[in-house]
């Protein structure tokens, strides 16, 4: 039986994952997070003795392809808002949860490097709890998996290069093309409605989207959960600051609201994509490698979705 290493166990990853499993092939899927997802994430509180929750990462999907739209309802997807925008329930987590669910998947593993060769390679990771973001690599020996006649590489291009520098020098000018922009999301609990509309998207000033996360469906509707969401460019400029700073900023920039009962901000290196690949994924037949994710096609989580299945679709041959 074929045996596939995917990293990343984002939509991409999933969608490649579940497309090789289908077609008989062995696969093992690596993620440093503690569970499947990437940005298609739910962030919980408990707040004076009541649970709250944000849909942190993308705020709703939408499909344009009928191969989508079906997994949607095969996730248990519910529409929100205006028509054809889609959303996880209870919480936008539920969707990567379904969908990798039977999968040979190892969470909280952070891939540090791949060895061996076409054919015959291994996956180095570490448990992700020891890797700080921005510092070196903890000095230890990684855990090593394989042999993989395969690997399907779905991270952000930032994060896939380092793995692809020896294997494929080649690749990292190819993925050094793309852009994408970084997002400081603010998750915001009250006590009392604020005076906002249910969804607001400026076209300008420092916030992009602003959204009532306890209107989605399947969520606790007495509770008022609010995700703020920083435009690309006020994100850009404040990308080191302190996240502490984060939440007051953003909500200075709106009309007034009543103190707030949980303030915290997350910010997204790498949020939505602004100069994607031009193609659907990239694979290198020589080298049994390739590399998917939403950032070969669009800032869209459909296109993680159809760039994963590309990828399985040339593994596959
Ligand atoms: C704030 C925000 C709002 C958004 N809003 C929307 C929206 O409304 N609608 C929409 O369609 N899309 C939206 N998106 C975009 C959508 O979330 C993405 O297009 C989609 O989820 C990307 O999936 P992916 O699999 O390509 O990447 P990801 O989801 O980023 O998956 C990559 C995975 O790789 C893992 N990883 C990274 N490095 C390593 C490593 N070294 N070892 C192991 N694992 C690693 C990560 O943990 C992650 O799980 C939004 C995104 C953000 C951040």
């Amino acid at each position: 039986m074929t045996r596939i290493a995917i990293l990343g166990a984002g939509l991409a990853g999933l969608a490649c994952a579940r497309e090789l499993a289908a077609r008989g092939a062995s696969v093992t899927v690596f993620d440093k997070g503690r569970a499947a997802g990437g940005r298609l994430a739910t962030r919980r509180a408990e707040v004076g003795g009541r649970r709250l929750q944000w849909d942190h990462g993308a705020q709703y999907l939408t499909a344009r392809g009928p191969g989508f739209a079906a997994l949607l309802a095969e996730a248990g997807a519910q529409s929100w808002g205006e028509a054809g925008r889609f959303v996880g329930v209870p919480g936008m987590s539920a969707l990567p949860r379904a969908l990798a669910a039977g999968l040979d998947l190892r969470v909280a593993r952070h891939v540090t490097a791949l060895a061996g060769g076409p054919g015959a390679w291994t996956v180095q990771h570490l448990d992700a709890a020891r890797v700080r973001p921005g510092a070196a690599l903890p000095d230890e020996a990684p855990a090593e998996d394989g042999p993989f006649d395969a690997v399907a590489i779905t991270l952000p291009p930032a994060q896939a290069a380092p793995l692809v520098a020896r294997p494929a020098p080649g690749l990292r000018a190819r993925i050094a093309e793309v852009g994408i922009a970084p997002c400081w999301t603010v998750l915001a609990g009250f006590d009392t409605r604020p005076d906002w509309p249910e969804t607001l998207r400026p076209g300008s000033g420092p916030f992009a989207w602003l959204a009532r996360d306890s209107g989605k469906p399947g969520r606790d509707g007495s509770t008022e959960c609010w995700v703020i969401q920083a435009s690309p460019g006020w994100s850009r400029a404040h990308l080191e600051a302190e996240a502490a700073a984060i939440g007051p900023a953003l909500l200075a920039a709106l009309p007034p609201a009543p103190a707030p009962i949980h303030l915290q901000a997350h910010r997204w290196r790498y949020s939505l994509v602004e100069q994607p690949l031009g193609e659907s994924c990239l694979w290198l037949p020589e080298a049994r490698l390739g590399l998917a994710g939403d950032w070969c096609l669009a800032g869209r989580a459909e296109a993680a979705f159809d760039s994963g299945r590309a990828l399985a679709a040339a593994i596959l041959g």
